[in-house]
């Protein structure tokens, strides 16, 4: 049987795709080199699916190491997560971010060459649409002029794909656009946990409800928005990790390249997220409204009718089961994955 690759499997993305995956009925081999994961994250998904997956600790841009991965394996498929996530820190550490996002994309790329994998989904971001002019957004508005090193190395990386496609007849590219993933596996065994203080929305919320932090701070309430703060769209992590089963599928069928935005098409404010998490779980959340975050967009959210049409693939859970199940992790889980 051939098996699925999945690079960063074991992060936050990753994992839950992993047990979809392997629910789906495909055999899973992960490639991760643990740099912002830890291993306990496969005993989890082992009691969750009853299946070990086949796991190297190694890097992606480790040339070497990986074709002993293509060599032991009958790669039909790779799922491409590894990468450096932090807007900030790309900030501050621009050439890490160029390295490693794009040396692993290029490295894979000439394996699949070597080996003769034709078919590659790959994890971008909406932060690839830059300043977006219009919502919702769709898959034909312009990329590019991105607000940080990290969403350059998204973009750069989608050039490289479509050229890749284009020259390579027989390949089969999925890049998949994601939204904001919130929430966690409804068993509250995987979810994520992000090192230092929480950068993004929900486990800055989640750590205020567990008592690690004591206040949200709300960045800008003046924005023109209903209330003041500013739109996002949130999916729920499940939800996006079955939309890669259903982008694997479609490769299955020999399109060429495909490019989807994965998101719920709904736009929900920082308070209606706030308010959201106080509802599911019945609690209070400290929070102040502060300064505006430099570089924040007002609004983003998607319009993800193609990956309907093309896919039959929707975000079916709300954000009232987000945030039951982003609770319900952190809760169960108050220092991740650590013991
Ligand atoms: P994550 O950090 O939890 O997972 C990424 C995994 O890749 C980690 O386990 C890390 O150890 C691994 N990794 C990094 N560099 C590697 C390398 N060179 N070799 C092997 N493993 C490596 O992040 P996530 O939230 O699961 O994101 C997965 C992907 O989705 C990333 O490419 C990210 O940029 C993209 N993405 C994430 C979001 C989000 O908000 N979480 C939004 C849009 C896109
Ligand atoms: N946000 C906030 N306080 C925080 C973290 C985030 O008010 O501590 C806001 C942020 O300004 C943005 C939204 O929450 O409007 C989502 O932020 P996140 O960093 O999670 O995602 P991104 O901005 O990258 O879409």
């Amino acid at each position: 049987m051939s098996q699925i690759l999945v690079t960063g499997g074991t992060g936050y993305i990753g994992s839950h795709t992993v047990v979809e995956l392997i629910k789906a009925g495909y055999e899973v081999v992960i490639v991760d080199n643990l740099s912002n994961s830890k291993l306990e994250v496969l005993n989890r998904i082992e009691a969750i699916v009853g299946v070990r997956p086949k796991f190297y600790q190694i890097s992606v841009q480790d040339k070497e190491a990986m074709r002993k991965v293509f060599e032991e394996n009958d790669i039909s498929c790779i799922i491409h997560f590894a990468g450096l996530k932090s807007v900030g820190e790309s900030v501050l550490y621009p050439v890490k971010y160029y390295s490693n996002n794009l040396g692993s994309s290029i490295t894979l790329l000439e394996l699949m060459d070597e080996y003769h994998v034709h078919n590659i989904v790959f994890s971008s971001s909406a932060t690839v649409y830059g300043t977006p002019t219009r919502m919702p957004i769709v898959e034909t508005d312009p990329i590019g002029n991105c607000t940080s090193p990290y969403g350059n190395t998204k973009f750069q990386i989608e050039c490289i794909l479509m050229d890749f496609a284009k020259s390579h007849k027989d390949a089969n590219v999925a890049i998949l656009r994601y939204f904001n993933p919130i929430g966690a596996h409804e068993s509250g065994t995987m979810g994520e946990y992000p090192t230092g203080i929480p950068n993004n929305l929900m486990p800055y919320i989640t750590q205020v409800a567990v008592g690690t932090l004591e206040c949200l701070t709300v960045f800008g309430g003046d924005y023109p928005t209903p209330d003041g703060t500013c739109i996002r769209d949130y999916i729920h992590v499940v939800d996006l990790a079955i939309g890669h089963v259903y982008a694997v599928h479609k490769l299955e069928s020999n399109p060429g390249l495909v490019i989807y935005n994965l998101g719920t098409g709904k736009g929900t404010s920082v308070l209606e997220l706030v308010n959201a998490f106080q509802d599911a779980n019945n609690m209070k959340i400290n929070y102040r409204i502060g300064d505006r975050r430099p570089g924040d967009v007002v609004e983003n959210y998607a319009n993800c009718d193609k990956a309907y049409k093309e896919m039959g693939w929707k975000a079916t859970r709300t954000i009232y089961d987000a945030c039951k199940d982003s609770w319900n992790w952190q809760k169960k889980n108050p220092h991740g994955y650590e013991e």
